[in-house]
């Protein structure tokens, strides 16, 4: 079957090896996805969700009970006190900034311990000249780089002590910076170590690709409040856009207030007929984490055989669904890319080429055939055109596609090599 694909019959071969040298990691994969399915399954019980709240409201959104429903459900799964999940919110992006806004006065200092924060953020801090910025709001924004892929703990204590913090930004997933992303274990370690300094500094974690990647979430070990897209994990594919935040019910209502209109909060927001792909995206969306994992496993483990350095290893502990190859050849990136999105359903026809993005600061090329723009739980590929080119390749609603997407992307790399 899997000749049809014309692919070196060395290479097909070793994905057979590499399917049985992997059978304790997909296995440890199963299992979390088991433990994540029961999550939710509660989640469902316990709110009572049923067929009524597959409601749909128009104009204000005024008493959308399914709208309501799915918070309360969100909140449970993410082991928060309360979360805010709507479709006005465009994306991730935008969640992190309508939280950024609403948490941060004039004066104020936001200070990020994750190193430089997700692109799309440079002009919503002020780093990149914006006059709707936060810092055009005279808030102020401080920076502590990540050691060797650790928190640099010496300066976090010094910063926390000399000047009142009043956010602390910590962003989980990589973005396109060439760190490690930080696991649950790390990032519990390093809250109580800021709690134990300033028990009031709002602790904002960006989620984003990272939910249901573990067994807890990070309000679970001590953040204040969580921020994510549904057009990647928690969406499972379904949701067709939108994003959360979840976390002390006093941010979520801040949030609230800030994305539509202070008095009217949460109590507006109209659904629109999305409840029932929200809950249903939620429902798959164990199931679609671990697909996503079982292919970045994959891909570590053949790309890595066949003399790349990837990251995260194929054994590795994971905090992601991210999985980085590094080329250090722009071409090999391109091509490799454009094998993803040969293989994607929709679009396969289409070449992607690098090219300029709003937000983003380099050339990126992007293979994204998805069945909702831009999402990123789907099979995609992405990077930007600099050294050493690194692709990013995430998501994948079945194990199966996202393998023939690999294979085909390999066998496009391996043209490459043999020019
Ligand atoms: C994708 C991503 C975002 C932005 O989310 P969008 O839904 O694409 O706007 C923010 N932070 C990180 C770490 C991301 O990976």
């Amino acid at each position: 079957m899997i000749n049809q694909l014309n692919i070196d019959d060395k290479i097909i071969s070793l994905c057979q090896k590499a399917e049985i040298d992997l059978k304790n990691e997909f296995s440890n994969i199963d299992n979390l996805c088991e433990k994540n399915s029961l999550k939710v399954l509660k989640a469902f019980h316990d709110n009572c969700v049923s067929e009524s709240h597959f409601n749909s409201t128009s104009g204000y959104g005024y008493n959308d009970i399914g709208r309501d429903t799915i918070e309360k459900v969100f909140a449970q799964i993410l082991g928060c006190e309360d979360a805010i999940v709507r479709n006005q919110f465009i994306s991730g992006s935008h969640a992190l900034t309508v939280a950024l806004f609403a948490f941060l006065r004039p004066g104020d200092i936001m200070l990020s311990i994750t190193g430089k924060p997700y692109d799309t953020l440079d002009e919503v801090i002020g780093l990149k000249g914006n006059p709707s910025s936060l810092k055009s709001f005279g808030i102020k924004y401080e920076q502590i780089d990540l050691i060797d892929d650790e928190f640099d703990y010496d300066n976090i204590k010094k910063t926390l002590t000399s000047k009142k913090i009043k956010l602390i930004e910590i962003q989980r997933s990589k973005g396109y910076s060439t760190r490690k992303s930080i696991t649950i274990e790390k990032l519990g370690k390093v809250i109580d170590f800021i709690k134990k300094i300033d028990q009031n500094v709002i602790i904002m974690i960006d989620n984003c690709y990272c939910e249901l990647v573990n067994e807890k979430e990070p309000c679970q070990v001590g953040a204040d409040v969580v921020v994510g897209s549904l057009i990647k994990n928690l969406g499972g594919g379904i949701a067709p856009n939108g994003a959360y935040i979840a976390g002390r019910s006093d941010l979520i209502n801040l949030a609230a207030e800030r994305l539509t209109l202070p008095g009217e909060g949460r109590e507006v927001g109209p659904t629109l007929g999305i409840n029932k792909q929200l809950l249903q995206g939620l429902y798959l969306a164990p199931s679609v984490v671990a697909s996503s994992l079982k292919v970045a496993i994959l891909t570590s483990y053949l790309l890595e055989k066949l003399g790349y350095r990837v990251e995260p290893r194929y054994n590795d502990p994971r905090a992601d669904i991210v999985q980085n190859i590094i080329f250090n050849d722009p071409n090999k990136l391109i091509k490799y890319c454009q094998g993803i999105q040969e293989y994607s359903a929709i679009d396969s026809f289409v070449v992607p080429q690098p090219s300029a993005m709003p937000g983003y600061s380099d050339e990126i090329i992007m293979a994204s055939g998805s069945f909702i723009q831009g999402s990123s739980i789907e099979l995609s590929c992405d990077g930007p055109i600099r050294p050493p080119y690194i692709a990013y390749q995430q998501g994948s609603l079945t194990y199966q596609y996202g393998k023939l997407g690999v294979l085909n992307a390999i066998k496009r790399l391996l043209e490459v090599d043999n020019k």
